[in-house]
């Protein structure tokens, strides 16, 4: 009986965790076919255990567009909220406006510790956007503040050779590259999008025109 609630209650924290993250879309490990990632397939059922978020460790999950990285970050996501951990998920972009908001407020110290409270924090899309310097430092105080104390994980379509152009300072890029991947797995997907699977791409009119020009 008593059992029965415990299990009631948990389960039902960890409903108000999952929704408090912030995912972008439910999604879950078990929705995802590894057969289309079969490289990392072995690494994500080792990352799975969650017992990376209580050494502190992060992930980086890098690759082209639609291979799988958010739905990789956020089933990860949804177990450490089941196992009690608190999680917030949003992109780089809007770290950022966050980050910046609060330091203009005069409360960044403020945040960032109320952030060390979260378990997990994951910053999806580096890379899409570059970012101005301010922001770039803002950015290396999250990474710092979080180092060997909670985990993250981050998301880039860019090799990390490619962030120093993304963060506009290649030295702030490479210190922060140096304290994320200390304690880091760092997962590369890779292949074509999923999202165009089976969609006929050779078909697609752009395509279609470009070889009929060419006969
Ligand atoms: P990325 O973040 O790498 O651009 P997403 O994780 O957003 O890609 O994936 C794009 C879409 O395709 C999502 O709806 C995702 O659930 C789905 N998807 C991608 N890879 C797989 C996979 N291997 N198995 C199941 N669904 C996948
Ligand atoms: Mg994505």
């Amino acid at each position: 009986m008593l059992d029965r609630e415990v299990s009631a209650r948990s389960a039902s924290g960890a409903q108000l965790r999952i929704r408090a993250a912030g995912f972008p879309a439910r999604k879950t490990l078990e929705d995802f076919d590894f057969d289309a990632q079969p490289a990392v397939r072995q690494q994500i059922a080792a990352l799975a255990s969650g017992a990376f978020l209580t050494q502190a460790r992060n992930i980086v999950l890098l690759g082209p567009p639609g291979t799988g990285k958010t739905h990789i970050a956020t089933g990860l996501a949804v177990r450490a909220c089941q196992a009690g951990h608190r999680v917030l998920f949003a992109t780089a972009t809007d770290w950022v406006t966050r980050l910046t908001d609060a330091h203009r407020q005069g409360h960044l110290p403020r945040e960032l510790a109320r952030l060390r409270r979260y378990g997990l924090i994951i910053i999806d899309e580096v890379g899409y956007l570059p970012f101005e310097q301010d922001a770039a430092n803002l950015f290396f105080q999250l990474v710092s503040s979080r180092y060997e104390h909670a985990s993250l994980i981050l998301t880039s379509n860019l090799p990390f050779s490619g962030w120093g152009g993304v963060f506009g300072d290649q030295a702030v890029a490479a210190a922060m590259i140096d304290r994320i991947v200390h304690h880091a797995d760092v997962l590369t997907m890779k292949g074509a999008s999923y999202r165009l699977r089976g969609r006929g791409i050779d078909s697609l009119p752009s395509i279609r025109n470009t070889s009929e020009t060419e006969q």
